[in-house]
């Protein structure tokens, strides 16, 4: 009957006009995002990284970019590389998060941001000069230490790169017992 569905439209207009809103007024209100968000920004400790390229090659886009120098200082314990270019192309990124998963040594994270945007395209691909002037919080998504050590991405502080670690820092190539931040800190 042609009135009866009237009032069943009505209902369902009124139903939903005392529901709460799941959207939000961006830019003044920002959606709360889980520790795990896989975000922008990523989150890389130079001195975590050897170089070793995993990252690069297990990120289906082909969009991260390093070029590196074999002469890292630790070729008689099997070798790591000076980085000299570590590039994200991060206007071509899915955050699918395989480069994180990828890298043994915990020297990438996903970041905790959303708010990059730019009007060039070239503008969107992050340096490792960027990198390095970047805050350092990282998302814990696929990084149970972080969880383990209660970080928060959104407004705790700072995670040191000795912290950002599955493990001691003894068997990293890069670090020494007595490093800032290694095992015997
Ligand atoms: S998140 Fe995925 S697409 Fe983006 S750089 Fe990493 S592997 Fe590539
Ligand atoms: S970020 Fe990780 S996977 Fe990528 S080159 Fe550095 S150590 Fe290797």
């Amino acid at each position: 009957m042609y009135g009866l569905g009237v009032l069943k439209g009505f209902g369902v207009t009124l139903k939903n006009f005392v529901r709460k809103p799941f959207t939000v007024q961006y830019p003044e209100e920002r959606s709360v995002q889980h520790p795990r968000f896989r975000g922008q920004e990523f989150v890389w400790y130079e001195d975590r990284c050897t170089g070793c390229a995993s990252c690069a090659k297990y990120c289906p886009l082909g969009i991260i970019r390093i070029v590196t120098d074999p002469d890292g200082g630790h070729e008689q314990e099997g070798g790591d590389y000076k980085v000299e270019v570590f590039d994200i192309d991060q206007g071509r990124c899915m955050y699918c998060g395989l480069c994180v998963e990828a890298c043994p040594y915990d020297a990438l994270h996903m970041g905790s941001t959303f708010e990059g945007a730019t009007t060039r395209r070239e503008d969107l691909v992050i340096t490792m000069e960027v990198l390095n002037e970047r805050p350092k919080h990282p998302s814990t998504w696929f990084r149970p230490q972080l969880e383990q050590q209660a970080v928060d991405p959104f407004g705790g502080a700072p995670v040191d790169s000795g912290d950002a670690g599955r493990e001691a820092y003894r068997w990293h190539p890069k670090r020494s017992e007595d490093a800032p931040g290694g095992a015997g800190k």
